[in-house]
């Protein structure tokens, strides 16, 4: 898996919509995601759709989740759209090759054993006995009297015979006809959680969730992620603001970074203190996990962002915990 696929995960980890799925996928709410079928709209995904509400919304999700290497896919059907009205309401006709009808009658072709007479099924068929059109006997039991030699069918229009018919497309919306050359094919995908992000994705979850509670405890209103204004005019994202006090309000602003098993490099830090030095917060906290390089720590101690090092959940609580604690 690439390095950037990752920065990409963790990112993805703090988007609310994210977190709701991916828990209900950790708690064994959802072991495989499967799609249903809905004549009307083609394959959907109920689950989904009750956390990201716009229908349209829910393949770029899924494939988003997909493309980072959160979610495995496989092949669930081939969904087939009429290219006149785009319905997914289509019926399979088979039908004559000559004169191209679908009124054909599929039959078998009947082989008597003893005459080697052979023909379709119907004109052995006398009241409810098969007997032989050129010797009149009785065929009674199946591979000892009579074989049966494949299918035949007879189209009813033009009353030609053929062994294979053409398939057509008929849409029961428009009732336009179309062949395979014109339809729009499309793949459609069942999605489960890859079990080595399990771990990473449990992880990237719980981390924010707490980290809220324990502000909302002290006392502030949360946001998470959040959008501050800087004075240049410019928008800025955080993962986590929290407000306290009324009038003029005490602003800290959360990062979150990772960097898996190696230390956070100056990069968060300068990309934070480019936000801070525009919104000029109260506070700025970079969260690292699991640690930070030395570089990167003497540039937060120059900007005046406080580095919170952890390689887990409850040790990023418990170290913000005493920061916010020991300021008040
Ligand atoms: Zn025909
Ligand atoms: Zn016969
Ligand atoms: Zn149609």
């Amino acid at each position: 898996m690439l390095k950037t696929d990752k920065v990409e995960r963790m990112e993805l980890y703090k988007d609310p919509a994210t977190q709701v799925f991916l828990s209900k996928f950790l708690s064994g709410e959802i072991a495989d995601l499967e799609p249903v079928f809905d004549y009307r709209m083609g394959y959907r995904y109920p689950k989904v759709e009750a956390i990201i509400k716009d229908p349209a919304e829910v393949e770029p999700f899924l494939n988003k989740l997909y493309e980072v290497g959160i979610l495995t896919r496989k092949l669930h059907d081939k969904i087939i759209f009429c290219p006149k009205c785009n319905s997914t309401n289509i019926n399979v006709r088979y039908c004559c090759p000559l004169c191209k009808s679908f009124d054909i009658k599929k039959s078998s072709l009947v082989e008597h054993v003893k005459c080697g007479y052979m023909d379709v099924e119907d004109n052995f068929l006398k009241t409810d006995r098969l007997i032989c059109p050129k010797c009149h006997e009785e065929l009674k039991k199946l591979d000892v009297d009579f074989r049966r030699a494949g299918v035949w069918c007879t189209c009813e229009e033009c009353r030609k015979s053929f062994d294979i018919p053409v398939a057509e497309l008929f849409c029961r919306d428009c009732h336009g006809s179309s062949t395979f050359e014109d339809v729009v094919v499309k793949d459609v995908y069942s999605y489960s959680i890859k079990d080595e992000v399990k771990q990473e994705a449990a992880l990237g979850l719980v981390l924010i969730a707490p980290i809220i509670e324990l502000f909302v405890e002290n006392g502030f209103e949360v946001e998470a992620p959040a959008f501050l204004n800087g004075k240049s005019g410019a928008n800025h994202k955080f993962d986590l603001v929290a407000r306290k006090g009324n009038g003029a309000q005490k602003v800290t602003v959360i990062d979150l970074t990772t960097a898996g098993r190696e230390s956070v490099s100056e990069q968060p830090v300068i990309a934070l203190f480019a936000k801070i030095f525009d919104v000029a917060p109260n506070c700025a906290y970079l969260i690292a996990i699991p640690k930070i390089s030395e570089n990167a720590r003497r540039m937060a101690e120059l900007y005046n962002i406080q580095v919170v090092e952890a390689e887990n959940q409850e040790e990023v609580v418990g170290a913000l915990k005493s920061k916010l604690l020991g300021k008040q």
